[in-house]
């Protein structure tokens, strides 16, 4: 019992009301298949685009360095939680993101809600006005999280548009305070690319800093699997819990910054370092990635030959040009009810509503990983155009 379970119960109960509460379900994974309550299914719903979770060399690696080194890092890194380690991996992550530096963070999520801050403390410090935000409307919730820390109001604007972006920074070219250009490479919900380019155009036609977030593009797309935005931003983040196979983020850029938010970002100082284990993963990913060009095409093909199946039934799937294909559906209950049909079917996927997306735009998440073979795709395809024929 707690102080506050009838209010906990209360609000839990409006949640159910409104069709939007959220309970946990475990699942357990078996020769490629995941399985929950006792249903075996092809799960095309998590971010393990390359199956790295799974490899042995970052299992083994993972395993050696906690035998070798145990299980904690002991302290925060600027007090006596600094390894050889976390500098050998960052060495090998500014390298593999073409930077002169990176330092690590215990997640993507925490590296968002601490940098944000921290830079725009920067522009405070440095010209007596807060740091004007422009970030797209479809920003990841961690930078949401990370502005509302901040205290600042971000200058929103529409997705992907950089005409309304451009009229923004225009409209508030006299203002005082640094600005700043935030967005992501690969949006998580839609599957498209933002020109990064032409983002590096403006932001220099507007003395704007530039930050992308390359959570879903590291180890996918660019050369490599390095990302979008080498060379072009100046601040990359991305997490290695996604196509990196394991856990804790990264921030690439110039050695000022990466010195910059050791000393100001409140999730880096107050926060444990990552483990040896997770260390470990990371070092393997790194060795990896940079070798698994066919993994890559073959993702990304399978991804298009998904497109054209869903397209050729009459199914939008917005602008999606990556591993992340959209379905839209269009009401939350019909992607719900396609979602659990699909279950049925044996395709693990997830039904993304509102307020994660506009209104009206309920959609089915396909997240594809690498290794799929053309019959998975295609059966994929045909059960998602036959339910959302049989749901009206
Ligand atoms: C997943 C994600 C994050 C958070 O990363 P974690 O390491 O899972 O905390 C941040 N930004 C974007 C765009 C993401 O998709």
């Amino acid at each position: 019992m707690s102080l506050f379970d009838n209010h906990f119960t209360a609000a839990l109960s409006e949640r159910e009301t409104a069709g939007t509460r959220r309970t946990l379900r475990p699942v357990v994974r078996q020769d490629g298949m995941i399985v929950r309550d006792g249903r075996r299914m092809l799960d095309v719903s998590s971010n393990d685009y390359l199956g790295l979770a799974d490899h042995p060399l970052l299992r083994e690696r993972a395993a050696d360095w906690a035998l070798r080194f145990g299980t904690g890092a002991r302290a925060s890194r600027l007090v006596s939680g600094t390894l050889d380690l976390h500098r050998q991996v960052e060495t090998k992550m500014a390298a593999f993101k073409g930077c002169e530096d990176a330092i690590l963070f215990a997640s993507g999520w925490q590296a968002n809600a601490s940098i944000m801050p921290a830079l725009c403390a920067l522009s405070v410090a440095r010209t007596g006005a807060p740091m004007l935000v422009f970030s797209d409307r479809l920003n990841h919730a961690s930078l949401h999280h990370g502005c509302a820390a901040a205290g600042v109001r971000q200058i929103r604007f529409r997705h992907n548009d950089l005409f309304h972006l451009e009229s923004l920074l225009n409209h508030e070219a006299e203002k005082p305070g640094l600005r700043m250009i935030v967005t992501e490479s690969v949006f998580s919900m839609d599957g498209d690319r933002a020109d990064i380019p032409a983002l590096r155009a403006l932001a220099d036609r507007a003395g704007a800093f530039l930050y992308i977030d390359e959570a879903h593009a590291t180890g996918v797309l660019g050369p490599k699997g390095r990302g979008l935005s080498c060379g072009m931003a100046d601040l990359t983040m991305g997490t290695c819990s996604k196509a990196l196979g394991g856990m804790g983020a990264y921030v690439a850029g110039s050695k000022p910054l990466c010195d910059y938010l050791a000393n100001h970002a409140s999730g880096f100082i107050y926060s444990t370092a990552l483990p040896p284990a997770v260390l470990g993963a990371i070092d393997a990913a790194l060795d990896v990635v940079p070798s698994l060009d066919e993994e890559r095409t073959q993702l990304l093909g399978q991804a298009e030959r998904l497109r054209t199946m869903l397209h050729n039934a009459g199914l939008s799937t917005a602008d999606s040009t990556t591993q992340i294909v959209p379905v839209l559906i269009g009401e939350s209950e019909r992607a719900m009810t396609v979602a659990a049909r699909l279950e049925d079917a044996g395709f693990l996927t997830v039904a993304i509503r509102p307020p994660t997306v506009p209104a009206g735009t309920a959609r089915l998440r396909l997240a594809l990983h690498a290794g799929l073979k053309d019959a998975a795709i295609d059966r994929l395809g045909q059960a998602v155009i036959a339910l959302t024929r049989d749901i009206a």
